[in-house]
């Protein structure tokens, strides 16, 4: 008998777990006739602002607007560089590119995957006007080195914290760290929506102002424009939604966390050509589990020997962002950035959402070592 496959992604198993609080919810908002920002998201950003611990919280539209609010907040524009990491999602780098801003891109730390403070330093020009440090896979970038470096030539950081709703680092969370903070609740997200939603943090007041101008076209007041901003506004039901899942999260980075230590005794345990996210980092929230194939070649065999007996993985992410073709041009070229360049090849994701149970977990576990050492008599 073939055991049942276990998918990559499932969100279908908590979200029907509290089905009735949903469509509570969703029935709130349609009583009320108020579709776009209002009362449903204020009550959504000063719930994230209280969890976060930061002053302002600014519902935008994904966490990709996020990312395009903060640095338009920031004034970042044509003729700016902005500093980021070579390795993460497409977005960070899309967005500085969409301001008319160039993005600069800077290596990796050979461990956790997040930016490395001394090849963002090397990285940075006359013409730097902002860093964006990626909380990658769930855990917070190295932020004392880069806020040190970032501070001694004042240059706001900017903290893409897609990945990490609810990381901490020394006590505080993401979000919380650098000048602004840009979140996603895309639905694989720690704080996962029912759709396209993102929300933009700082603790500065000019800055928020800005933002929540920057979301609905840059007016201040109807039809009142001192700013261009967008259309990045949160929807209510989305806010609604998000809300009453928020309560919840604290569990469920709790079970992010024991399945991170389920695997990493199971597959620590058997020395494995593999390296283990994780270690030491007190604060990761596990958004995904990324294991790096010390031998690169094996990562597609492996990849297809899980998925043969049913169990789902990802690629995350295949290529660094100076080697896409869109960005190709700005370099630097393949070879400069040899941490990314690896990761790209070696790195696979095995599932990790909060509702796996733990048998799931020794079985995509079990399966990684029989890959390895054949299966177990
Ligand atoms: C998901 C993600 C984004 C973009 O968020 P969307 O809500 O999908 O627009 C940006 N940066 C990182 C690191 C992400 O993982």
């Amino acid at each position: 008998m073939t055991p049942p496959p276990i998918p990559f992604f499932d969100r279908t198993r908590g979200d029907l777990a509290m089905q009735d609080e949903l469509v509570a919810a969703f029935q709130e908002v349609v009583r009320s006739g108020q579709y776009i920002l209002g009362p449903e998201v204020e009550a959504f950003e000063a719930a994230c602002a209280a969890y976060l611990g930061v002053r302002h919280a600014i519902g935008v539209s994904s966490g990709t607007d996020a990312l395009l609010v903060a640095l338009m907040a920031l004034g970042v524009g044509a003729g700016d560089e902005v500093v980021c990491p070579a390795y993460t999602f497409f977005a960070t780098a899309g967005a500085i590119h969409r301001t008319g801003a160039r993005p600069v891109f800077a290596d990796v730390l050979p461990g956790s995957l997040n930016l490395d403070p001394a090849s963002m330093a090397r990285a940075i020009t006359a013409r730097t006007r902002a860093i964006v440090a990626v909380h990658l896979f769930g855990d917070c970038a190295p932020m004392d080195e880069i806020l040190a470096i970032a501070d001694a030539r004042g240059l706001p950081v900017i903290e893409d914290a897609a990945q990490a709703f609810g990381a901490e680092h020394a006590g505080r969370r993401a979000g919380a760290l650098g000048r602004m903070g840009c979140f996603s609740f895309f639905p694989t997200k720690n704080l996962g929506g029912f759709g396209d939603g993102g929300l933009v943090t700082t603790d500065r007041d000019d800055l928020a102002e800005r933002a929540r101008a920057l979301r609905a076209q840059g007016a201040r007041r109807k039809h009142h424009h001192t700013l261009v901003g967008g259309n990045f506004r949160l929807d209510a039901l989305q806010a609604a939604l998000l809300r009453r899942k928020l309560p919840r999260l604290g569990a469920c980075l709790a079970q992010r966390r024991r399945h991170a230590e389920q695997y990493a005794a199971l597959l620590g345990r058997a020395e494995l050509p593999l390296s283990l996210p994780g270690a030491g980092s007190a604060g990761h929230t596990f958004n995904q589990y990324v294991i790096r194939l010390k031998d690169a070649s094996l990562r597609d065999p492996l990849r297809s020997f899980l998925a043969a007996r049913g169990i789902g993985t990802e690629v995350y992410y295949p290529a660094p962002l100076h080697l896409q073709p869109c960005f190709a041009s700005l370099g630097p070229p393949a070879g400069a950035l040899p941490v990314a360049e690896a990761a790209a090849r070696e790195t696979l994701a095995l599932p990790i959402y909060p509702e796996l149970t733990s048998e799931e977990v020794t079985r995509v576990a079990d399966a990684v070592v029989s890959f390895f050492v054949g299966p177990r008599g």
